[in-house]
């Protein structure tokens, strides 16, 4: 794998039991490179993106992710290669999973402290800085029940890069929000793209979409119908399957 290549998935087939998920997916991601999964409910976005960061296992194909290189269908790989991808390959979800019983600030150190071993002084003055770039620094004593659905996202990611992750999957990270607070959201996430971190975003958010993502993928009917640029996969998709998707959502 090329040194500017970050996430390689060649062939990747997942099933939940008998039920397939998805078949023969492959994915390059570069280096700061942003990719946008988009494509119907139930079409194995959510599952694709957990498999690439080892929380769900797959059944066949390859990973290739910060050096390691993971076949389907063995045993899982060692507890530390796992650790270690769930280390420096940041998450944030659809909902907002932050500890209810923790502080804003609590949440962010947790894992820095016990995880990368820092010091309680130096995991807050690095989530100060993170909460000071989303605007939420005021907010740091409080309790997430305090806080509006977009400002416990905008924690949630603050909570995610405190790891300093080399990569950042995001899972609908709007798709819970009332409308008037998608921006703020998805305005740190731009602000993050813009900053060079390499991401893969499962959205709805089509503008979105087309102004951030280099790459744009299609998954609809178990696969990957159409993957391309993001202009050109979003204005101009080449199968029906994505003209018909893209035809309803626009
Ligand atoms: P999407 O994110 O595109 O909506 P998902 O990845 O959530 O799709 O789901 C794809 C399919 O896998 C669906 O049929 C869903 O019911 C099934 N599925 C998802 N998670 C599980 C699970 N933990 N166990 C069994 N089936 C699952
Ligand atoms: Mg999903």
């Amino acid at each position: 794998m090329s040194k500017d290549v970050a996430v390689r998935v060649t062939n990747m087939t997942k099933r939940f039991g008998d039920q397939l998920v998805f078949e023969n997916v492959s994915l390059d991601v570069h280096k700061s490179e942003v990719v946008a999964i988009i494509g119907p409910s139930g079409a194995g976005k959510s599952t694709f993106i957990r498999c690439i960061n080892r929380l769900h296992p797959f059944d066949e194909g390859t990973l290739e992710i910060l050096n390691y290189t993971i076949e389907g269908g063995k045993a899982d790989p060692p507890r530390q290669v796992l650790q270690d991808i769930r280390t420096r390959v940041g998450m944030v979800f659809q909902t907002f999973n932050l500890f209810p019983h923790l502080t804003v600030m609590e949440n962010i150190i947790l894992a820095p402290m016990e995880v990368k071993r820092k010091t309680r002084p130096e995991a807050e003055k690095r989530a100060m800085e993170l909460l000071d770039v989303v605007g939420l620094a005021h907010k740091a004593e409080m309790y997430p029940k305090r806080l509006s659905g977009g400002e416990q996202q905008r924690v949630a990611l603050c909570r995610a890069l405190a790891m300093d992750p080399e990569i950042m999957l995001f899972d609908e990270p709007t798709s819970m929000l009332d409308p008037e607070l998608v921006g703020e959201v998805l305005s740190a996430i731009r602000d993050l793209a813009k900053g060079g971190m390499t991401m893969i975003l499962v959205t709805h958010e089509m503008m979105f979409a087309k102004e951030v993502a280099d790459t744009v993928v299609f998954m609809a009917d178990h696969t990957v119908v159409e993957k391309g640029p993001a202009r050109q996969v979003l204005e101009h998709p080449q199968t029906e399957r994505a003209q018909q998707f893209l035809h309803r959502v626009l």
